[in-house]
């Protein structure tokens, strides 16, 4: 410990390093650092993993983005079931107080179809 604010990098501790590698997060100087299109690594392997790392996390993303969007679309569904089961729910109820002979037909039909 010297003392000194400045990091060292981790191959040429008297240079100031200019970041931290983005995998290892091991401090390097300019002439160690290798650039990527994330930010800047101590090295050509360093670089590969967190490439792979960022690529898979994405891909992660997408698939979860994917579910949420079934997800949204089975709950939209069960919506429409539920909101088309109370109105023919409804409509029933409405057709056994107020003899609607067509109504009645229809509706007799339809809980005839779901069993009720
Ligand atoms: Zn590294
Ligand atoms: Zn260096």
């Amino acid at each position: 410990m010297s003392g000194a604010k400045t990091i060292g990098c981790i191959n040429h501790p008297g240079i100031e390093a200019v970041g931290r590698c983005r995998q290892c997060s091991k401090p390097v100087c300019s002439n160690c650092a290798v650039r990527g299109p994330a930010g800047m690594y101590c090295s050509d392997i360093c670089r590969e993993k967190h490439e792979q790392f960022v690529q898979r996390a994405k891909d992660m993303d997408l698939h979860r983005a994917t579910r949420r969007g079934v997800f949204f679309h089975i709950r939209n569904l069960i919506g429409s079931l539920i909101m088309l089961a109370a109105i023919l729910f409804a409509l029933g109820f409405t057709a056994s107080i107020v003899y609607i002979p067509v109504l009645t037909e229809i509706t007799e039909r339809v809980r005839f179809f779901l069993g009720i």
